[in-house]
């Protein structure tokens, strides 16, 4: 991927910070680099739909981070213990229930929930981090963590070690609520000062055995979810590092926690991360989206249906990151169609960009202007909505030289992570699971249809399209897209 070639200096980089709650230039710790963490997944089920939305939204900041000429270090972990049922310390371990239900080994569980989660990030084309970091790989340093802040700003109970949010100065400035404020305060635990206390190691209960438990000056338990994000960015980034990520829930109770251990561990006001960045939910028309509903969305349900997966990720890019999207299947199909519209466009001009090097000719004023305003988009918070329009722009441009035009859109894929020039002409097709019919099949019939209706056989021509309709095949007469048939 080229660096924009602009004789305008390139826009700076904007970003929303939620500390702030204002847009600001991105200025690195370490000059060149830029270093984010990622909240990952919790392994005790599938990630639905809306938990990949914040890995798009994630690599689409990564990629522009590396688009804008950065050394990027991203680090997604892998949360496979500590995450309680309820955010706010009540109920039990994720991962212990899902073990527990289904009777099975909770190491099996969080390494077949983790290959899950990968496969929709490799369909998704997420880019893979520098580091996945498991949360398990690091409970002797959260330990170490929690001995060094004990003493001045933890307590213990009977239930665990807990810390006490009204030792760091502006408890909550993130979520803009207190210590006694906020959904932390649904407090089902005894003893707790204040309702936002929170478990920085929870004691296995007596007589009890855990399947993940370790041994503590706290006696033995598991770490509290919080805790495993200020270790391993700080062992993994540094401290402080550029961007922390997650979903908008993290804004009220898991980042302001993990503020609150960096504040005390590093002895100042020092959130961690300079940016603290989150991404708005997807919903559905009945409400959150949630895996404890029982049947939920998961990409693979999506691509059994015929859909791309690059089709989900076409549909996240399509809102700001930071707007909520309801997902429908309207929507999705409307995506569907835009991108397979994109993959023709680029199919159009893919010899194009074998046949000429970039060094080769001077590059026109006007594609000078389509990169510089994605560029900007793109530099203006992650405009995605806006950089897909200048995409179309550039595709659309047919009185400008086709190679430069195909040298830009594939700049501009690389960013969104669409990749708009490979498998053009299968891969927007995925056959559904229950498809019977060959694509062969399909085009033989089409064929004959075709010299049914040139001849106005219509009887044929209409015979030939119900046969196909009973197969499951919808016939697109005149589709502008250039697409004849779809698979229902
Ligand atoms: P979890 O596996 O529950 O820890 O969530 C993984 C990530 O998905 C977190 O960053 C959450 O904030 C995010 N997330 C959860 N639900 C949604 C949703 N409906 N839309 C977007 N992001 C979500
Ligand atoms: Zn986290």
């Amino acid at each position: 991927m080229g660096a924009v070639m602009t004789e305008t200096p390139a826009p700076p980089l904007k970003l929303f910070n939620s500390l702030t709650r204002s847009l600001e230039e991105f200025v690195p710790v370490h000059p060149g680099e830029a270093r984010v963490y990622s909240c990952g997944p919790t392994v005790y089920n599938y990630p639905h739909i809306g938990n990949m939305r914040a890995y798009v939204f994630a690599d689409t900041l990564g990629r522009t981070l590396s688009f804008k000429g950065y050394k990027l270090t991203h680090v997604i972990n892998i949360t496979d213990v500590g995450h309680l049922t309820d955010d706010a310390d009540a109920g039990e371990d994720k991962l212990e229930k899902a073990a527990a239900e289904k009777a099975q080994s909770i190491w099996d569980i969080a390494r077949h929930y983790t290959e899950a989660y990968w496969a929709d990030v490799k369909a998704l084309n997420i880019r893979q981090p520098a580091h996945w970091s498991i949360a398990t790989d690091y409970v002797p340093q959260m330990i170490e963590f929690a001995k060094a802040i004990a003493d001045k700003h933890c307590y213990e109970l009977a239930s665990g070690l807990y810390f006490d949010t009204t030792t760091v100065a502006d408890y909550g400035r993130l979520a803009r609520h207190g210590t006694d404020e906020g959904e932390s305060r649904i407090d089902p635990v005894d003893g707790k000062r204040h309702a936002a206390d929170f478990a920085i190691w929870r004691k296995t209960p007596p007589g009890e055995t855990r399947q993940m438990e370790w041994d503590s000056p706290w006696g033995r338990g598991a770490p509290g979810w919080h805790l495993e994000c200020s270790v391993m960015s700080e062992a993994l980034l540094g401290f402080p590092f550029d961007i922390h990520t997650g979903g908008i829930d993290h804004r009220e109770i898991h980042h302001p926690n993990e503020i609150a251990q960096n504040q005390a561990h590093s002895c100042s006001d020092a959130s961690g991360a300079r940016f603290w960045m989150h991404n708005n939910f997807l919903v559905e028309r009945s409400g959150k989206m949630s895996k404890s509903a029982g049947e939920f969305l998961r990409l693979q349900l999506l691509i059994d249906k015929g859909y791309h997966p690059l089709a989900y990720r076409l549909m996240c890019l399509q809102a700001h990151y930071r707007s909520e999207l309801e997902f429908s299947w309207e929507g999705l199909g409307a995506a569907l169609t835009r991108l397979k519209r994109l993959r023709y466009a680029a199919a159009a001009l893919e010899c194009e960009l074998e046949c000429y090097s970039r060094q080769e000719r001077p590059i026109s004023a006007e594609i000078l202007a389509l990169r510089s305003e994605f560029d900007e988009a793109m530099s203006n918070d992650l405009n995605t909505p806006q950089a897909l329009t200048i995409v179309e722009r550039t595709f659309a441009a047919k009185h400008l030289e086709r190679w430069e035009r195909a040298d830009a859109v594939a700049d501009f894929g690389e960013v969104l992570g669409l990749k708009f020039f490979y498998d053009i002409a299968t891969l927007p097709r995925v056959r559904p699971k229950t498809a019977t019919i060959t694509e062969a099949e399909i085009e033989a019939i089409l064929a004959r249809r075709k010299e049914a209706r040139a001849a106005k056989d219509f009887v044929t021509s209409d015979k030939l399209r119900d046969e196909l309709i009973a197969a499951g095949v919808e016939v697109m007469d005149g589709d502008p897209l250039g697409w004849d048939w779809r698979l229902e």
